[in-house]
Order: structure tokens, then C-alpha cells, then sequence
């Protein structure tokens, strides 16, 4: 069965250009709730970590350099089919290329600063949700 957590981040291209409240509630409109969330500023070492399925792939220096230029904010989110839903309701990874109505074809500015990510997997949703919320912490939120 489908897991029902999933992890995304609100880019810094997003975050600086102030769309993160209308980010969030897109995806609560689409039936996400936010178990965790936090503003973060990556340093090299934790970027390069979280896209390290990347390394070795051309746009991977710059993809590193964009996600620690500014504060991004991770966030736990929660309902069915999680994972698959947040990856229809983000649209494909070029903005050019997304659907209309999904958040990137909304709020993203190129291929690169694309507002956001989200899990690809059940097993990525879970060591990347790990990267940034201990279990410990997301269940004494809801405890
Ligand atoms: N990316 C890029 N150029 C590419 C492919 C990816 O700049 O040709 C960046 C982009 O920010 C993307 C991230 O690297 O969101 C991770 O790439 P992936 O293929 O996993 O796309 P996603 O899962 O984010 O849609
Ligand atoms: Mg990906």
C-alpha cells in the first residue's frame, strides 16, 4: 500500500519571492496537511547530501549552489497516496513542461529554480523526511 507521507521543500526561489503561504495552501487545498515544517538555511555539505542521487550529473554544482543561496523550507505532509499525488499536483520538473494549474507552471521561474520538490519514491519520501524531522519530533507534535 501506498504510503501516506511525503516530503517537500519550498525552494529559495520561492521563498524569496514570497509565494510560500500561497505554495502551502495549494497543497492544502489539495488535501495535504502539514505534520512538520521549518525554515532552513542548507550549508553545501547538506545540499550536496540531499541530492547526492545526483552527483555526477551536469546540473548537479549548480543545483547545490541554488539550494544553499537562500533559506528553503522543508515540510512533512500527510494523506493519501502521498507521494504520487504531490508529484501530479507539483507538475513536471520544467515549469515550461507542467500541467496547467500545478505549482510549478504557477510559481516557478525555470528548469533549475522550480519552486519546489517533492519525493519520488515511498522509501525516498522516508529517508528524506528523516533528513530534516526526527520521528521522535513528528510524533511528539501530534502526541
Ligand atoms: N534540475 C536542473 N536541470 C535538469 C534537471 C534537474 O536544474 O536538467 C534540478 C531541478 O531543480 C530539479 C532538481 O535538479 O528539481 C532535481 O532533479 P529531478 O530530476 O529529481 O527533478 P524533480 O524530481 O525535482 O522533478
Ligand atoms: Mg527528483
Amino acid at each position: 500500500m501506498a504510503s501516506n507521507r511525503t516530503l517537500a521543500i519550498i525552494k529559495p526561489d520561492a521563498i524569496a519571492s514570497g509565494k510560500a503561504g500561497l505554495i502551502i495552501a495549494h497543497l492544502q487545498k489539495e488535501g495535504f496537511a502539514v505534520r512538520a515544517a521549518r525554515l532552513v538555511r542548507l550549508s553545501k555539505g547538506e545540499a550536496g547530501a540531499f541530492y547526492a542521487v545526483h552527483e555526477g550529473r551536469p546540473f548537479y554544482p549548480e543545483l547545490v549552489t541554488f539550494m544553499m543561496s537562500g533559506p528553503c523550507m522543508p515540510l512533512a505532509l500527510e494523506r493519501a497516496d502521498a507521494v504520487g499525488t504531490l508529484r501530479t499536483v507539483i507538475g513536471a520538473t520544467d515549469p515550461a513542461e507542467a500541467a496547467p494549474g500545478t505549482v510549478r507552471k504557477l510559481y516557478a521561474e525555470s528548469k533549475g529554480r522550480n519552486a519546489i520538490h517533492a519525493s519520488d519514491s515511498d522509501e525516498n519520501a522516508t529517508r528524506e523526511i528523516g533528513f530534516f524531522f526526527t520521528e521522535g519530533e513528528l510524533a511528539g507534535l501530534w502526541g
